[in-house]
């Protein structure tokens, strides 16, 4: 399982688009790629940010519960995403099964600088965690 068909996925050695400290290869890599699938909701929702980062579709489309997941998905070429901000998470760990995690990511596009502020809702279907729904606010 790979998701080489993007092309922009960073290196092992880069430093993750998640901007948690470590390299790619050693936080969202292996999330991406399918090698090690993320063991709390806030990982998972740390890797979704950096599919959106590098536009990596097949991640985001897979790691969504099957019953909201779109039939497709268009990212925007023209949004860049700047930053990730983790405010706030409610259960969400090895031994739960539902979490929600609250972030603020902010981005640049074609409109300028802005941000996205919402409160995810994540559960675990067969062991692993997906993406549910969520509430924005500003
Ligand atoms: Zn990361």
């Amino acid at each position: 399982m790979t998701s080489a068909a993007t092309g922009s996925n960073p290196s092992d050695t880069d430093r993750c688009p998640c901007r948690s400290g470590d390299l790619f290869g050693a936080c969202c890599g292996p999330r991406l790629s399918g090698a090690t699938p993320a063991p709390t909701a806030e990982t998972l929702m740390r890797s979704r940010y950096t599919a959106f980062a590098v536009g990596d579709t097949d991640y985001l489309l897979r790691s969504w519960h099957p019953r909201t997941r779109p039939r497709r998905l268009t990212l925007d070429p023209d949004q860049r995403w700047l930053l990730l901000e983790v405010l706030r998470t409610e259960h969400g760990g090895p031994f739960d099964d539902t979490g929600v995690v609250e972030f603020r990511a902010h981005y640049r596009a074609a409109g300028g600088r802005g941000s996205l502020h919402e409160a995810s809702r994540f559960s675990r279907v067969e062991g692993r965690w997906v993406y549910v729904d969520g509430d924005i606010t500003e």
